[in-house]
């Protein structure tokens, strides 16, 4: 590692036994042995390929708001990927992965343009909302992403959007091991006054819905899509018409209709507004919340025969 240290550092700013939990908003995570934040594009694709030609484990990270990190931490290099130029050509924007979403969302309201306001209520960085298609109120980055650069087997290739393969809350970059550099969207002319109102609308509506005060990583789990052959079973078991007519339940209502809301482990609770979130009272520990997702998921299939799929990313 010392080796390691002592290149990588020419490519940004190092630190040796980061505690994770200082760079994710759960508060939770062990170190990292390095971590590295890199402020330019082109040094995180020379880093990467050194630390592949080296065969050095690394790991990336955008703002840390989707992430559960061990207790153990991560014995490799974490790369904080914090490059957040951007260029605007009338209605497209290309963005480098490290700019935050809510930055860029502000930014095309700024330029006058819709289709992103949603995105001022989303945190992290839009790296890591491409990766997960992020969405939020009806909004989906599906909706507005042209194309995105990665970084892939020591090459650097522009992958376009019917390539991604975007889904609820997933994307081809959630099962390879693509970096997402750069994103480039296009959005629809409109008019900054409407969508500053429209984003101030998202962000009162997010602020009454979701918890506030405490540290917590977003919503745990996907809300479950339903299969046409299960439509009776639910119903006979007290699901609403309405989520059947949708074909989603959301996963807030079945942690609530399990009795889990306010449940506690160690420092981690479920949220008494939201079933599906849960936060750090304080001191919790990855174990605590592995142990609340571990009971969640098996009191909704005891009840529901349903097997709840988990959003966050575990690390
Ligand atoms: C209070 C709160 C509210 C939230 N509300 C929403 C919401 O409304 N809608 C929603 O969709 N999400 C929501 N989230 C979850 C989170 O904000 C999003 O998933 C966000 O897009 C994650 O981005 P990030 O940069 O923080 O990712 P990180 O947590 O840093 O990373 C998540 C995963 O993506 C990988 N990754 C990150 N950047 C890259 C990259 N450049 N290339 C390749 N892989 C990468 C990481 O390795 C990791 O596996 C919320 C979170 C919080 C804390």
């Amino acid at each position: 590692m010392e080796e390691i240290y002592k290149t990588i550092k020419h490519f940004g700013k190092v630190k040796i036994d980061e505690p994770l939990q200082k760079h994710t908003t759960f508060k939770i995570g062990g170190n990292a042995k390095i971590f590295i934040t890199v402020e330019k594009v082109d040094a995180v694709i020379e880093l990467l390929q050194y630390l592949d030609e080296k065969g050095v484990a690394y790991m990336i990270f955008g703002g840390g708001s989707n992430m559960l990190v061990a207790d153990e931490g991560f014995d490799g290099v974490v790369v904080k990927i914090s490059d957040k130029t951007h260029t605007v050509v009338g209605n497209h924007i290309t963005s480098a992965a490290g700019m935050t979403t809510v930055g860029l969302a502000r930014v095309t309201i700024d330029e006058g343009l819709t289709g992103f306001e949603w995105g001022v209520g989303v945190p992290g960085s839009i790296g890591g909302a491409v990766r997960g298609n992020a969405g939020a109120t009806g909004g989906e980055m599906k909706d507005i992403v042209e194309s995105v650069e990665v970084y892939r087997n020591g090459e650097v290739s522009t992958i376009k959007k019917e390539d991604i393969a975007f889904q609820y809350r997933d994307t081809i970059f959630k099962h390879n091991s693509d970096v997402i550099l750069r994103v480039t969207i296009t959005l629809e002319k409109g008019e900054n006054a409407t969508g500053l109102k429209q984003a101030m609308e998202y962000l009162a509506y997010r602020n009454s819905t979701q918890p506030q005060g405490h540290a917590s990583t977003g919503c745990i789990f996907k809300n479950h899509e339903v299969k046409d052959d299960r439509h009776d079973a639910l119903k006979d078991l007290g699901v609403p018409e309405e989520f059947l007519k949708n074909k989603k339940i959301p996963a807030g209502w079945l942690v609530e209709k399990v009795g889990l809301k306010g449940k506690e482990i160690g420092g981690a609770k479920v949220s008494e507004r939201h079933g599906n979130f849960i936060v750090n009272t304080g001191n919790a520990r990855a174990e605590d919340v592995e142990k609340l997702i571990d009971e969640i998921k098996q009191k909704v299939y005891d009840t529901y025969s349903i097997s709840l799929e988990e959003e966050i990313q575990r690390v």
